[in-house]
């Protein structure tokens, strides 16, 4: 089923969230601008159930924090997934839930067709694979690994035959295309004759799977020494967004929800074997390994860069440390005990970076201490938390036995003199990017790229999320530009001068700001609009996060 924005909107303008919840929530009053009553979602005594007429949303700030618009009231108080709330609530505003067009029902049935090949592509390797008579090599390979039926089966394991056009046949004979082979990935075209063949051969296949279970592209593991890569992956493709993905989530994922927690390792091996020594931790592997996905545009280190995300996502990351030359699929092989006292004694993020440079400098030397020193500091600047900050700034003085007031001095100033060297053109950028606030962060990218405004608010939508609205900004000024860049978007070319014409005399300044700032970050770094989209959608993400933690401030 196939559901439009405008449908929803239609739907909310409509229907009046206090009226529907007030049957739901007879405790609701008024409270000023707002309603507060008993949360219908868990048990308690003390109001903390809000609604807000203004923009039309609700929110717990009791035990349970969720939060939305009428239509994540209604799944979540009635058990229903997003069709059916629509349903329910279209039913009740007088709307009648229109067809969709032509061309997204032509969309729609190409990509489901591209499901179809993966599938059964999927099915044919993994056939090949249990038919192990035929693949002397590859049942050693699977034994040397100690990989369970089980689990060979839970990850639908195959095996692509030594052969140039295997699958081409069977696909073909199935009524399938060159053109669909190729759209997908499972066929290479030779440039010079055209001719094609089949991309995996003699190779061990691990499908890929999405968080829902459907498989969108393989991982093939080379089966003799002499065939190259070792690792051949499906290219990039209208099913397959390798940056978006990580391997083992549709098995992992429930256990992550109970847990919290997740390890991330670097081989798919090393998920197989997770999975099968049944640990605690679901375990995933990152397609893009960890060290491209944390990694920005912007040229810190890499501990820095970490703990920016930590406090960004706000998570908790720590850093494992295995024995030389062990993977976690060796040690999960031979040493379960093991690896679960590596995952549990994990060093946070700062201690680990601390550890790591303080071994690695010769602190009897002053050029040792300075080396620790240079790397350290800014790590520290960007714990954000004083109590967290204080104890490693204790720490760090102790390892490297430089007087704790230096240490502290060298924090507090600024960081361009600290970080590098003066004529390093990067350094007022990452000063200012520092200061810009995940507000502002967010309307410099829909200056710069006004229509992925419509496609993040449809990515919130299938999310059952409500989209970005004015009152997602604290600030006024902000709240404004944003209502000043819909209006624009809307009703113009999107030309940077129509948007200077209807903003208020005062905020021109900001204005002049966030495109600056748009420039620097994000023109001409070769950034997708996709990464833009992922940005901006993770940036209001945050900014919720944020306004929810200032709700439990004030
Ligand atoms: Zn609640």
């Amino acid at each position: 089923m196939l559901i439009f924005v405008s449908v929803v909107e239609e739907i909310k303008s409509r229907l009046d969230i206090t009226d529907l919840i007030v049957s739901y929530v007879p405790s609701l009053k008024k409270a000023g601008r707002i309603y507060k009553g008993l949360c219908p979602f868990h048990t308690e005594k003390t109001p903390s159930f809000v609604v807000y007429p203004d923009s039309q949303t609700w929110h717990c700030f009791g035990a349970c924090g969720a939060g939305g618009d009428i239509f994540n009231f209604v799944m979540r108080q009635e058990g229903y997934d997003f069709p059916g709330a629509l349903k329910v609530l279209a039913d009740r505003a007088g709307v009648l839930l229109k067809e969709p067009t032509p061309e997204q029902i032509k969309t729609d049935k190409r990509k489901q067709k591209l499901y179809d090949i993966i599938a059964r592509t999927a099915t044919f390797f993994h056939h090949n694979l249990l038919d192990i008579k035929k693949n002397e090599s590859i049942r050693q390979y699977l034994a040397e690994r100690n990989i369970s039926s089980n689990t060979l089966q839970q990850f639908q394991l195959g095996y692509a035959p030594n052969s140039w056009d295997a699958l081409k046949h069977y696909l073909l004979e199935k009524g399938y295309t060159e053109h669909d082979l190729l759209e997908v990935g499972l066929l290479v075209e030779k440039q010079d004759t055209q001719k094609t063949y089949d991309r995996f051969r003699h190779r061990l296949i691990i499908p890929i799977r999405n968080i829902n279970g459907q498989v969108i592209g393989f991982g093939a593991r080379a089966l003799h020494k002499n065939q190259q890569p070792k690792y051949l992956n499906s290219p990039q493709n209208a099913l397959f967004d390798k940056s978006a993905i990580l391997y083992g989530l549709d098995m992992a994922k429930k256990e992550i929800r109970q847990t919290k927690q997740v390890v991330i390792v670097e081989g798919y091996m090393d998920v197989l074997q997770a999975y099968q020594q049944g640990g605690k931790t679901a375990t995933l592997r990152g397609i893009n390994t960890v060290k491209e996905s944390l990694s920005n545009r912007l040229e810190y280190n890499l501990t820095a860069k970490g703990v920016h995300y930590e406090n960004y996502l706000d998570v908790d990351i720590r850093i494992a440390t295995l024995p030389l030359g062990k993977d976690p699929d060796d040690i999960l092989r031979k040493d379960k005990a093991m690896w679960e006292l590596l995952i549990k004694n994990a060093l946070p993020l700062v201690d680990y970076q601390i550890q790591t440079i303080v071994a690695e400098s010769d602190l009897s030397t002053a050029k040792g201490k300075s080396h620790a020193l240079r790397t350290l500091v800014p790590v520290l600047r960007q714990v954000k938390d004083p109590v967290e900050q204080n104890h490693h700034l204790k720490q760090l003085a102790k390892l490297t036995k430089i007087d704790e007031r230096v240490l502290r001095l060298e924090l507090q100033r600024p960081s361009n003199v600290v970080v590098s060297r003066k004529s390093d053109p990067t350094s007022n950028m990452t000063k200012l990017l520092q200061e810009v606030s995940l507000e502002e962060h967010c309307l410099a990218l829909l200056i710069g790229q006004p229509n992925i405004l419509q496609r993040v608010n449809q990515r919130f939508f299938y999310n059952a999320i409500e989209g970005l609205t004015k009152n997602d900004f604290l600030s006024t000024a902000h709240g404004s530009l944003f209502s000043n860049i819909q209006a624009w978007v809307s009703n113009s070319h999107q030309a940077i001068d129509d948007l200077y014409q209807i903003v208020d005399m005062h905020l021109k300044p900001h204005l002049d700001r966030l495109q600056y700032l748009w420039q620097k970050q994000y023109q001409n770094m070769f950034v997708t609009q996709e990464q833009i989209e992922k940005d901006l959608f993770s940036l209001v993400v945050r900014m919720r996060v944020e306004r929810k933690k200032k709700f439990w401030t004030n």
